[in-house]
């Protein structure tokens, strides 16, 4: 479903991503961890072009993406990506969030986008908040709805940065079971996330990035508990 092949990114002479390959499967799982700084955000926001690659190539569906010329909203209109701070419009009711891009990117008419937010709230728990505004919920449920928005284009693959880390404990759970739920349901994700523990559950394939190099990959079971790099060892070790 996804291939980057040797993806590099620099900020100047800073090189944050180096040579990265990395195949996805359809419903597949796959974590990003690594130290903070060693790439995880940059390399989702290359796959979603939020950042242009500087050199490699990164491939959706068998279609280079990161060829000149390729429309990026295009590109986006396949790809759900939440953040780590739940970025919902203040202005725009629960409802009206998960309207807007279904609306604007996909020509939906206001009752079609309406009926499939509606379906996607309550299936998530959320009926009775459509018509709030952000800033009457928890964070929780803020980034709840920043995952029903972003399933609401119906996504090849969601990219999800951190999505709890901005959350209290308590507030986290109820976020990992739509994440969990999401794979049940054979969605294809990416995540980057710090929580280890989550990783080795959901997780088909655990990626450790070190420096901008992906350096390991391997399943859950492998990685927690024969990482073959010395690095990857070490990393784990620096959490506990
Ligand atoms: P964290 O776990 O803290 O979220 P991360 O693995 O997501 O870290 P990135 O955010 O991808 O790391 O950052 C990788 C490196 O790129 C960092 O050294 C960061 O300072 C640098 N970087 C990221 N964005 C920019 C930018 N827009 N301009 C310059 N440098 C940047
Ligand atoms: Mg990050």
């Amino acid at each position: 479903l996804l291939r980057l092949e040797n993806v590099w990114k620099r900020y100047g002479d800073h090189d944050v991503l180096r040579g990265v390959d990395l195949t996805v499967e359809p419903h597949e799982v796959v974590c990003l961890i690594g130290a903070s700084g060693s790439g995880k955000s940059t390399l989702l926001r290359c796959i979603n072009l939020l950042e242009t690659v500087d050199d490699g190539a990164i491939y959706l569906d068998d279609r280079e993406i990161t060829a000149f010329g390729v429309d990026a909203d295009d590109v986006r209109k396949r790809i759900g990506m939440v953040f780590q701070a739940y970025n919902l419009f203040p202005h725009m009711t629960v409802l009206e969030n998960v309207c807007l891009a279904p609306r604007k990117v996909h020509d939906m008419s206001r009752a079609d986008a309406e009926q499939q937010a509606r379906e996607l709230l309550s299936r998530f728990g959320l009926a009775d908040k459509a018509d709030a505004y952000p800033d009457r919920l928890s964070g929780g449920q803020q980034q709840r709805v920043a995952i029903v928005r972003a399933l609401a284009t119906r996504p090849r693959l969601m990219l999800l940065d951190e999505v709890t880390s901005a959350l209290d404990p308590a507030l986290v759970r109820e976020v990992l079971e739509i994440i969990r739920e999401l794979r049940e349901n054979g969605m294809t994700m990416i995540l980057a996330t710090h929580e280890m523990g989550f990783a080795r559950e959901i997780a088909d394939t655990v990626c450790f990035l070190d420096g901008g190099v992906l350096l390991e990959r391997g399943t859950p079971e492998q990685i927690f508990t024969e990482p073959r790099e010395p690095r990857t060892r070490e990393f784990l070790r620096s959490l506990l």
